[in-house]
């Protein structure tokens, strides 16, 4: 099933071969109290206080874990502002005046090689957890809970697939910095004494294999292989990747951890890089603002907590002021959609997609089963909508709602522009 979503046009030329442009000095940054997975949070600064990068500011409650808001410049505090997160909501940020001095937190610091050779896989869990490093593919979760399993882990899978269309923040990060990938990944198989890490890429690109092949070399005793794996959406669910990877299927609703794979994303593990060598934070990401809506679409190295209004301005700006923009944070397929530009880069905005407005006219459902066809995990989505509209909770939970990725598949095969996915979400929370 997967093979027929093959069609799925790959944009990513639009910015892949562009070099990063730097953008890590912007005079304030802004930082969310709450996110996604944490709803509530306590401040620890006030305005006027003078923070260092890596001083931590607040902190945030999520259900079952504790998450530090690190500042990500050194400055002044300006106080708190509403902006858009990530998620689709206006939350609290708070705004620092970036003196651009560049001074860290006494938290900051080198470790030694001898020093980081001792650590056992709790300590980098404590570290990581300390740093705040979560999965910096979009999935924002706790990198710290993964080093935290106690299954056996044989392997270790790095996503650099990036499989939907648009995205190249990856891209350059594996072109332009692998050597921070390939340590990333030495300290993660000393965590998990790990038989081997495999870095999973698209066939497709002979640029990256090239360079992580080369760099590669410089660590003889690392056991790092390369996949090359399929060139279509979504190759980068950790399900299909495993699969085309290693030839395991993973059952639905089992971690792949019970197999004894471990999957961290390339940016992530670059985080893990920095908090384990240098105890810090997350405080630059690669960034792609993208689309048909800008002038010169670009990608960016930037301080998390930058406004993308700023970045929209260094692209050129808008291609029509005046036409109605969409802006996705994320990619095209699993995004969010936005309709302001009023967003900021958070540790686990991969990119922006501005698109001009175009009227999807919604026409009722010819029961074609496209949507069908093309999920990856087997489900019935127009009989889950169907269910769905019909309140049948049921009939929801026999189709399997639950099971879905919400890839956004079914949205974009469906023959009537219906937008299907956003059922499939809106059953999920029905019977949650
Ligand atoms: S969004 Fe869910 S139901 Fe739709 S194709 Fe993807 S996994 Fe299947
Ligand atoms: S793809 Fe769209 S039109 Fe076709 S069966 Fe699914 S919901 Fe109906």
């Amino acid at each position: 099933m997967i093979e027929k979503t093959r069609g799925i046009k790959d944009i990513r030329n639009l910015t892949k071969s562009l070099p990063t442009i730097r953008y890590v000095d912007p005079d304030y940054v802004y930082l969310a109290v709450t996110n996604a997975r944490c709803g509530t949070s306590e401040i620890y600064c006030k305005p006027g206080d003078y923070v260092k990068i890596g001083t931590i500011i607040g902190m945030r409650h999520g259900g079952y874990f504790d998450q530090p808001i690190h500042s990500t410049v050194s400055g002044t505090i300006v106080g708190t502002v509403k902006k858009f997160h990530r998620a689709g909501k206006m939350v609290d940020f708070i705004k620092i005046q970036n003196d651009k001095l560049n001074t860290f937190d006494e938290s900051v610091r080198e470790r030694t090689d001898e020093e980081i050779a001792k650590l056992t896989k709790d300590e980098m869990a404590e570290i990581i957890k300390q740093c705040a490093v979560v999965g910096m593919g979009g999935s924002s979760f706790p990198t710290y809970i993964k080093f935290q399993t106690k299954d056996p882990i044989k392997y270790i899978l790095l996503n650099g697939v990036e499989c939907e269309p648009y995205l190249s923040s990856d891209h350059r990060l594996m072109m332009e910095m692998p050597d921070r990938i390939m340590i990333g990944i030495k300290y993660i198989l000393q965590a998990f004494k790990a038989e081997k890490a495999i870095i999973c890429i698209k066939k497709k690109y002979d640029d990256i294999f090239e360079v992580l092949d080369a760099v590669r070399q410089r660590y003889p005793d690392l056991p790092i292989e390369i996949a090359r794996i399929g060139n279509f959406y979504p190759q980068g669910w950790e399900i299909a990747m495993i699969k085309s990877a290693l030839g395991i299927d993973i059952p639905s609703g089992v971690l792949p951890s019970k197999y004894g794979i471990m999957n961290f994303n390339v940016a992530t593990a670059v985080g893990i890089y920095k908090a384990i060598k240098y105890n810090l934070p997350v405080v630059k990401r690669y960034f792609t603002l993208t689309g048909d809506g800008i002038k010169f679409p670009q990608n960016f190295r930037v301080r998390v907590g930058t406004s993308v209004q700023e970045l929209i301005e260094l692209c050129g700006g808008y291609v029509d002021e005046d036409k109605d923009k969409v802006f996705i944070l994320g990619g095209p397929m699993m995004g969010v959609s936005h309709v302001r530009d009023d967003v900021i880069v958070t540790r686990t905005v991969t990119s922006v997609i501005i698109l001009n407005h175009h009227d999807n006219v919604e026409e009722p459902c010819v029961r074609c089963a496209s949507c069908v066809y093309s999920c990856p995990v087997g489900l019935q989505p127009v009989s889950i909508m169907n269910a769905y509209k019909a309140n049948d909770k049921d009939a929801i939970i026999k189709l399997g709602a639950k099971k879905c990725i919400e890839c956004g598949l079914c949205s974009y095969s469906c023959t009537s522009k219906i937008p299907v996915t956003e059922y499939m979400r809106k059953a999920k929370k029905l019977i949650k």
